[in-house]
């Protein structure tokens, strides 16, 4: 693998993902600050309209930070207020960040009726990505005017973060945001279509693991974006709510180890490891079903016990495949590339989340952006993996057809040449010429330097009569030291002349072997096309016994079979 341009790549992806991330983070941050004071949770389901009349107030207790963090328990109320009042052009919107499928229920002034807000809610003119969930406030919030929260709960508790924006930075974030989520999503998408016109056609396992495993990826990105509730069907997904995500998950995670197995060829490179690995892989059946079922509120020990099956089985796999590279196993490294950037992520996303970290924008951006880094690297790899099957494929057709010591055409393959030849002379109504060589005395060759310098000496003739040829002329080995030369487009003149140059040629030729030098003669059989019934066979046996005459006669000399004509040593 060239590295430069990998290496030039791999930068350009991250320079992209800086630009159109931190580049395009707004300037303007909303002047007035919001604050947020909490019911404590001793105050248990209160009556909506109490807290919106203003009946709990002094209840509320002011919060250090703008969380609005849920409770697993019970709901939670939350009372948010300004320290000015609100004097931008456009309207202040109110926005949640990280709430996944919690449901927030929002009373804002002036008539405090209840907003729902919810990930997977389908709405009808929806104004915002949901991205975050958000709600325009009315354009003249005055500085104490309370707007009152209502966070559900959920088996998990989250920090669920209040930002107070202005509309128009609001939108133009929130654009920013589809444009990414919407190019990273379409990136996979065209890896997953390239993918499957390959398979078409291939029909290789590998390919559908990959489409398997980088479709629900997907299907699984767009649930966690959310973005797939905006396409049509999605409503079938609605009720799964967040099982949703945690299915696709698990449905993905045990395509992905098939895929690893068979793309790095682990079974082959690193066995014992590559068997673990793939019973790693069942669990994952137990859990799919398991996660997806409604049936219980609380999820938490399954969905735990599944985080912690993804980390090990995920560990273990990144452990073989860096085995199979240090064998090198060049599949392996592909994988390796492809992948190094999306586990970095993964685990810079669990440290925040585990050390209750602010989310940076770019780290938020982090697995789309690998998953769709990764799917260019594999689809590279795949394409090179069919670039190594296809050379494999053509050895395999150049060693059927050709003869291993010498590297001209086998006796099979000649004989399927001088068939086609025959075909072609008499549609063409052109001469064919055909020379059988065998070499004199060969055996003394071998008696007297051994069998390796005989076949040093059978390579150098080999060699010697195809530098005598054209490129339409073809040359095979019969047999032993027998040699057969095609002349396609020659008269009867022109063989005999081309035969006595190789005669000639081979004469003077010094094979060096093994510290001997020595040289070597052959004798040949012309024959050339006849009549309308002659066939291959019909011109190999009269080649052959013109041989024999110029064996007979005293070797290193060229005979003619028709004209009976004797030239040469
Ligand atoms: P003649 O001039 O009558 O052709 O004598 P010759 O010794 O060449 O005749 P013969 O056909 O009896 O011997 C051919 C020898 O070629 C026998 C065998 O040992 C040798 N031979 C056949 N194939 C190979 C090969 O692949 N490598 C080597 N080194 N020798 C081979
Ligand atoms: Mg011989
Ligand atoms: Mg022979």
């Amino acid at each position: 693998m060239h590295r430069a341009p990998v290496v030039a790549f791999v930068a350009f992806m991250f320079a992209t993902l800086y630009a159109l991330v931190v580049h395009a983070t707004p300037v303007a941050a909303p002047r007035p600050r919001l604050q947020v004071a909490a019911l404590p949770a001793s105050i248990k389901a209160p009556s909506p309209a109490d807290v919106v009349a203003g009946k709990l107030d002094a209840s509320f207790e002011p919060q250090p930070s703008t969380y609005t963090r849920n409770a697993v328990e019970s709901e939670r109320w939350y009372r948010l207020t300004t320290d000015l009042d609100w004097l931008d052009k456009t309207s202040p919107v109110l926005s949640f960040a990280s709430v996944a499928y919690i449901p927030i229920t929002v009373y804002a002034p002036p008539d405090y009726e209840p907003q729902e807000l919810w990930f997977a809610k389908l709405e009808d003119t929806p104004r915002f990505s949901r991205h975050h969930l958000a709600v325009e406030l009315p354009r003249h919030w005055r500085a104490g005017q309370p707007v009152y929260v209502r966070v559900a709960a959920d088996s998990f508790t989250r920090p669920v973060k209040a930002t107070l924006s202005d509309m128009a930075s609001y939108q133009a974030e929130d654009l920013n945001h589809v444009r990414l989520t919407t190019m990273f999503a379409s990136v996979q998408v065209t890896m997953i279509l390239a993918a499957l016109c390959l398979w078409m056609v291939l029909r290789d396992r590998v390919l559908a693991y990959f489409i398997g495993y980088a479709s629900f990826q997907l299907v699984y990105q767009m649930l966690v974006s959310g973005e797939i509730y905006e396409l049509p069907g999605a409503g079938l997904l609605v009720p799964l709510g967040t099982h949703a995500p945690w299915l696709f998950g698990a449905l993905s995670a045990p395509l992905s180890i098939s895929f690893i197995l068979e793309f790095c060829e682990l079974r082959q490179i690193t066995p014992a490891a590559a068997r673990l690995l793939g019973w790693m892989r069942w669990p994952y059946l137990v859990f799919a079903p398991l996660l997806c079922f409604p049936f219980a509120e609380r999820v938490h020990a399954i969905a735990s016990a599944f985080n912690l099956w993804f980390m090990l089985s995920s560990l273990w796999a990144l452990i073989t495949v860096t085995l199979a590279v240090s064998r090198h196993g060049r599949q392996a490294r592909f994988f390796l590339i492809a992948w190094m950037p999306q586990v970095l992520f993964t685990f810079l996303r669990v440290t925040q989340v585990l050390a209750g970290l602010d989310l940076p924008r770019w780290l938020e951006y982090g697995f789309p952006f690998t998953m769709a880094f990764s799917s260019i690297v594999v689809t590279i790899g795949l394409a090179d993996l069919s670039l190594r099957a296809r050379r494999e494929r053509d050895m395999a057709h150049h060693l059927a057809d050709h003869d291993a010591l010498t590297g001209v055409l086998n006796r099979r393959a000649l004989v399927r040449r001088l068939q086609a030849a025959v075909t072609d002379a008499r549609l063409q109504k052109a001469p064919l010429g055909l020379l059988f060589l065998d070499m004199d005395h060969f055996k003394s060759i071998n008696d007297r330097y051994g069998h390796p310098v005989g076949d040093a000496c059978l390579r150098a003739v080999a060699e010697a009569i195809g530098d005598e040829l054209r490129p339409s002329d073809w040359l095979g080995r019969y047999g032993g030291e027998e040699f057969v030369v095609g002349l396609p487009g020659t008269s009867h003149d022109n063989a005999m002349a081309i035969g006595e140059r190789i005669r000639a040629r081979i004469e003077t030729l010094n094979v060096h072997s093994r510290g001997s030098t020595l040289q070597t003669t052959v004798s040949l059989g012309v024959a050339c096309l006849e009549g309308h019934a002659d066939t291959a066979d019909d011109l190999i046996a009269r080649a052959d016994a013109a041989l024999y005459r110029a064996k007979t006669d005293g070797r290193n000399r060229i005979v003619a079979h028709a004209p009976l004509a004797a030239v040469g040593g």
